[in-house]
């Protein structure tokens, strides 16, 4: 099989291990002569799947048992409506904090259904930082928080979690982690609700994971539809419906690879790694140029221009040549993104260095 690295910023890589264990169950799954895609999501096997994703789910993530865990499809993007669907809960305004494209969306989204007041935003600069939050201006009457904790799109990561405590502001906190879920460890806790779709991080695209707390349960915009309401997947475990049961599997394997790995601490201590020989070279040349600012640098996604975007085409070509594909960077930005989620290997990124250490001295 060809060997490529692959920085695709979703769907994205999945770690190598749980493909080869997917491509080994994929028709007889522990001798029960079936494969995953054909059983019953009530039957006794996918339970037991189920019931040992979300096990791992809350050891790894450390999610107090006052937190539902939701299994639900729809992706990342029906969550902005769903937020306020089920957390404005007879409030008429929600703060949101605006650090790019996806942050963007959530709130056009949100629009429907409240007045947003936008609590503090980085457009005054193209969304290259994060707005510190001692200049956040917080509606006070609003029903929650929402903030984007990694922008997948221009690569700006919160390395720190609000702590609207501190600000005196007492309302649920709700984070949209698709980007960043599971890279490093998290403080369910300080959070109402997380959510995140899985195909950047956990799993295959058709899946996104919610925990959201018990008691914000129950109280939905009028005419929300039963399939949109949170409570109808709590109180049924998510199996109201059909679950994306195949992607529940292959995020249960991912959850088990990370467990070998060590967890969440382990995994962060990895991703740093990564991060910073990317970044590290990127601000030793000139021919490469990061646009994000030092301290609010994602993790996970890393664009980068070249000094001469007449060079993009050629780039591209090369890199995919050495087995290096998907780093165009995303239409509305332009330039190179690479993403470098969990299941990069640091390999991988020592190759792209190189690569474009390569690159750059045959046409500086
Ligand atoms: C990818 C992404 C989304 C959209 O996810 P879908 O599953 O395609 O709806 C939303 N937010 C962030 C931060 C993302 O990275």
């Amino acid at each position: 099989m060809k060997h490529i690295y692959n920085f695709s910023a979703g769907p994205a890589v999945l770690p190598a291990e749980v493909l080869q264990q997917a491509r080994d169950e994929m028709v007889d799954w522990h001798g029960s002569g079936m494969s995953v895609m054909e059983m019953s999501h009530r039957g006794k096997e996918f339970m037991s799947i189920a019931a040992k994703t979300e096990a791992d789910l809350r050891e790894l993530a450390g999610i107090p048992d006052n937190y539902k865990v939701l299994f639900l499809s729809g992706g990342a993007s029906s969550q902005f409506a769903m937020v306020p669907m089920n957390l404005l809960r007879g409030k008429k305004s929600a703060n949101y904090i605006n650090t790019g494209e996806w942050s963007k969306k959530a709130i056009k989204e949100a629009k429907r259904y409240c007045a947003v007041h936008i609590a503090a935003s980085s457009e005054d600069a193209n969304f290259t930082y994060v707005p510190p939050q001692n200049v956040w201006n917080i509606d006070r009457e609003a029903a929650y928080l929402h903030y984007t904790p990694n922008e997948t799109i221009g690569g700006v990561e919160f390395n720190w979690t609000p702590d609207l405590a501190h600000l005196g502001v007492e309302m649920p906190l709700v984070a949209d982690m698709s980007s960043s879920f599971m890279s490093r460890p998290l403080d369910v806790a300080r959070f109402g609700m997380i959510y995140a779709g899985a195909q950047k991080n956990v799993g295959p695209a058709g899946l996104c994971i919610v925990i959201v707390r018990e008691d914000l349960l129950g109280t939905t915009v009028p005419g929300t539809p039963t399939m949109f309401d949170y409570k109808t997947h709590a109180d049924n475990d998510s199996m109201y419906n059909t679950p994306p049961t195949y992607p529940m599997y292959i995020c249960g394997l991912v959850l088990e690879w990370l467990k070998k790995k060590g967890g969440l601490a382990e995994m962060e201590r990895i991703n740093i790694a990564k991060a910073n020989l990317l970044y590290d070279f990127l601000d030793k040349t000139d021919f490469y140029h990061c646009p994000v600012g030092k301290a609010d640098r994602s993790r996970m996604n890393v664009p980068f221009t070249l000094k001469d975007t007449g060079l993009d085409e050629e780039f591209l070509k090369q890199a995919k040549e050495q087995g290096l594909v998907q780093l165009k960077g995303h239409r509305s930005v332009g330039g190179m993104r690479a993403s470098i989620y969990n299941a990069m290997p640091p390999e991988g990124v020592k190759v792209l260095v190189e690569f474009m250490k390569e690159f750059a001295r045959t046409h500086a």
